[in-house]
């Protein structure tokens, strides 16, 4: 299934709002008001939309740490270099956890 090897999140504290995340991948980043960057698992791969910006109700979750989004296969690479070109260093990549999404989060 698409979706099953990768994981993100960023740590709000460190983004510096630049934007560059969703340049690269805008299917997965996406700013938020307060001009900080949130993960989030788009519609067009995973059936709704989850926004990863600690908005109260459905198709938001927490933010940081403890939002933690699948990521497309096919935008696994662009995820990678979105982490690699972070200027706050900020985008953090995790291995698959089953265990997570089971949680229904
Ligand atoms: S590239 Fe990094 S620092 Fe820039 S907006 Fe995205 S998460 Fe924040």
């Amino acid at each position: 299934m698409s979706g099953d090897k990768m994981m993100v999140w960023i740590d709000q504290d460190l983004c510096t709002g630049d934007g560059i995340c969703e340049e690269i991948a805008p299917d997965v980043f996406e700013g938020r008001d307060d001009g900080l960057w949130v993960v989030k698992e788009d519609a067009r791969y995973f059936g709704s939309t989850l926004v990863f910006d600690a908005e109260n109700g459905d198709g938001h979750g927490p933010e940081g740490s403890r939002g933690v989004a699948r990521v497309p296969d096919e935008l696994i690479e662009d995820v990678i270099e979105s982490a690699e070109e972070c200027p706050g260093e900020c985008i953090m990549i995790e291995p698959y956890n089953a265990a997570l999404v089971a949680e229904g989060r």
